[in-house]
């Protein structure tokens, strides 16, 4: 098996266990797909994750270095000039914990009765005392990157929005204002030479928090209910698994009619045969 994934997670990490929290990531899961999400949470199986993104993680690790250094010096970036913004990284004791994947900040939201996190990648601090929520993103492409203008950047405002909302549940002040630290790699020059150039713009983002409570309602109702939900029109994964199965059946066609009296008579126990399939 892929060191990468490990489906059949202990039961303290599923809805209801004793470690089980709900992550950002985890919001965005549910509202690509809550049955994926239900699966996941309440079944204990996680869609395999994608392969790690190595260089991605470097400009990150890169960044957050550079953004530390004036974070001690108390004095803003150059970016921060180049952009007019008014702001230092934000001191605080736990910033390096709220930047921790798997740990991040959280809150315990009462409604729901949910531990809520998410790993921010930077918090700045600007005049005012308001706090302002930064995120790294590492691309290649071709035009200059100034705006979250095409549909799929929606994930990345939402993304902006729970940060922004969990800084709040804790307390804090926060700016409506975001921005997204884009480093965008140049495929423009002759040769690699062992070294990438990159782009790095500042896209400001105005977050808007209101869809975060009810949504967080909804992820209650689902994962309380016994009634798996229906499947994200147009998945592929779906759409794969389904394919495939419909493929491996035809070609055993005992298995599909014992599959099919399965469904007929539900005691029978036809794992062993089928079990080889999926
Ligand atoms: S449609 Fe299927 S594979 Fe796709 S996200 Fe939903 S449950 Fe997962």
């Amino acid at each position: 098996m892929s060191q990468y994934y490990k489906p059949n997670r202990k039961p303290d990490w599923n809805y209801g266990g004793p470690k089980w929290r709900l992550s950002r990531s985890k919001i965005a899961l549910f509202l690509e797909c809550a049955r994926c999400f239900y699966i996941d949470n309440k079944l204990g199986v996680a869609r395999p994750p994608g392969f790690p993104f190595n260089l991605n993680s470097a400009v990150d690790a890169l960044l957050k270095k550079e953004f530390d250094v004036h974070r001690a010096g108390a004095t803003a970036h150059p970016l921060m000039k180049q952009y007019g913004i008014n702001a230092v990284p934000f001191v605080h004791k736990d910033i390096n914990t709220w930047r921790e994947n798997f740990k991040g900040i959280e809150c315990q939201h009462a409604p729901t009765g949910f531990t809520i996190s998410g790993a921010l990648d930077d918090v700045w601090v600007n005049k005012k005392g308001e706090l302002i929520v930064v995120d790294y993103k590492a691309t290649s492409k071709d035009e200059k990157i100034e705006a979250l203008d095409k549909d799929w950047h929606l994930g990345y405002k939402r993304q902006m929005e729970i940060y922004q909302w969990l800084l709040r549940q804790n307390g804090h002040t926060v700016s409506d204002t975001g921005y997204f630290v884009y480093a965008n790699a140049s495929k423009d020059k002759e040769a690699f030479d062992a070294t990438l150039e990159f782009e790095v713009t500042l896209v400001p983002y105005t977050g808007n928090a209101d869809w975060i409570e009810k949504t967080l309602l909804d992820i209650k109702k689902c994962l309380q209910s016994d009634a798996v939900p229906n499947k994200a029109p147009d998945c592929d994964y779906c759409n794969y698994r389904e394919v495939v199965g419909k493929a491996l059946l035809a070609t055993q066609p005992k298995v599909e009619k014992a599959v099919l009296a399965r469904k007929k008579h539900p005691k029978n126990n036809v794992e062993k045969t089928t079990g080889q399939l999926f």
